[in-house]
């Protein structure tokens, strides 16, 4: 069949091709250990899961307004504005089916044919697939050792054309988190220049001390238009499969979006938008449920970090956010295993432990290894990893 030609710039994602193998494997009665999706283990928080069941028991099944109800962009906005001092209102919050429809939206509204977007490597999958699909370049911005973003790397990679950054932090896949003053004068070169500053903080409520997330949100109104912010209820509340995200910026950008989405998703999923309301309204509850999840998470990553330590060769740098750990395995590849996709297919064949590659990242020499799996899963699979590593240290 004859698809369109933009079907040929984008490849489908491989995260979700890793845990369509390990899925694959299972049910052929294979004991697989699946560091590879990107995706809570808990369940959505009890509140958030009542407040939709009641939502649908109540009768809201019907459209809502394409931008979502009014009542929950207010939530959004007067939510930020307690946080970070802002003046934010409904018509600067879209609410869309999960955080990656508002990044795809961010690049359609945006981005013209031949416009440049910088992209700090290693960059979450979707980014250079969305910039493609909208006609755009990606130019692959690349990161000293600590993979910490910095204005120099900006100014470094921007050309006339650069319309556009991607900044996100915490990271997917690095666990990077960039600190303020970073994040600040990144902020400055981006208005300076005209640059619109995606900045992606999907993973926000997940940071291991002594990290702290900084919003831009804060330098919302000296940003101008300069500024669109991403969030998510799919990493905090673990509601991925509710698909439920949002995206702040000017009304002008808002309005663009929306357009966009009436033409295509039209309103995320009415109930699920109430149990958004309600994962915000009643605050104590979800606090608590964030907290116990980030507990298990910060429980996890100590455990992984020590097991990986272990592994003579590997290195790695303890992740600040997020639930992923991204080694370099460069002393493991050579002549038999030469790439980061053979080495994470020779792990998934032979040891059946999935992870993702870090070229799926825009970074060789890596894997990234999810620790949003039990505490046993975690010893198991770096067991076998181990295992598997060891007869091809250099
Ligand atoms: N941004 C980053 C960095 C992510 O890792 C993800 C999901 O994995 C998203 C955005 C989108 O999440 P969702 O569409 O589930 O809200």
């Amino acid at each position: 069949m004859k698809l369109a030609a933009r079907m040929s710039l984008v490849q489908p994602s491989p995260t979700m091709a890793v845990s369509a193998k390990a899925r694959a494997l299972r049910s052929r009665g294979v004991d697989v250990v699946d560091f590879g999706v990107g995706e809570p283990d808990f369940d959505t928080p009890v509140h958030v899961r009542d407040a939709i069941i009641q939502a649908l028991r109540d009768g809201v099944s019907k459209y809502t307004a394409a931008a979502g109800l009014p009542v929950l962009r207010e939530a959004i906005a007067s939510e930020k504005n307690r946080l970070h001092g802002t003046d934010l209102s409904k018509e600067n919050v879209i609410v869309t089916a999960g955080g990656k429809m508002a990044l795809y939206e961010l690049a359609m509204a945006v981005l013209s044919k031949g416009d440049e977007v910088l992209l700090p490597a290693p960059y979450w999958v979707s980014f250079p697939e969305q910039v493609k699909l909208a006609g755009g370049e990606p130019v692959v911005v690349s990161l000293s050792d600590d993979l910490i973003l910095r204005r120099s790397d900006l100014e470094r990679a921007a050309t006339p054309k650069s319309r556009m950054v991607i900044v996100n932090t915490p990271s997917n896949p690095s666990g990077a988190v960039i600190p303020k003053e970073d994040l600040l004068a990144i902020a400055d070169f981006c208005r300076d220049r005209g640059l619109l500053l995606v900045f992606d903080e999907c993973y926000e409520a997940f940071l291991y001390p002594p990290a702290s997330h900084s919003s831009l949100l804060e330098r919302f109104p000296e940003m101008g238009d300069s500024l669109a912010v991403v969030g998510s209820y799919s990493k905090t509340f673990a509601m991925t499969g509710h698909r439920l995200g949002f995206c702040i910026a000017n009304q002008e950008l808002v309005a663009a979006m929306g357009k966009l989405q009436s033409h295509s998703t039209s309103n995320p999923v009415a109930c699920i938008q109430v149990g958004g309301l309600a994962a915000l309204q009643m605050r104590e509850e979800s606090e608590r449920a964030v907290a116990a999840m980030k507990e298990e998470y910060a429980a996890r990553r100590s455990l992984a970090l020590e097991r990986l330590d272990a592994i003579p060769g590997l290195r790695i740098r303890p992740p600040d956010g997020a639930f992923y750990l991204f080694p370099d395995v460069r002393a493991f590849l050579g002549p038999e295993v030469e790439t980061s996709l053979a080495l994470s297919e020779k792990l998934i064949e032979e040891a059946h432990v999935a992870t993702v590659p870090g070229s799926a990242f825009g970074m060789e020499g890596f894997l990234r290894i999810s620790y949003a799996t039990s505490r046993d899963q975690i010893e198991e699979g770096l067991s076998r990893i181990d295992q598997a590593l060891r007869p091809l240290a250099r």
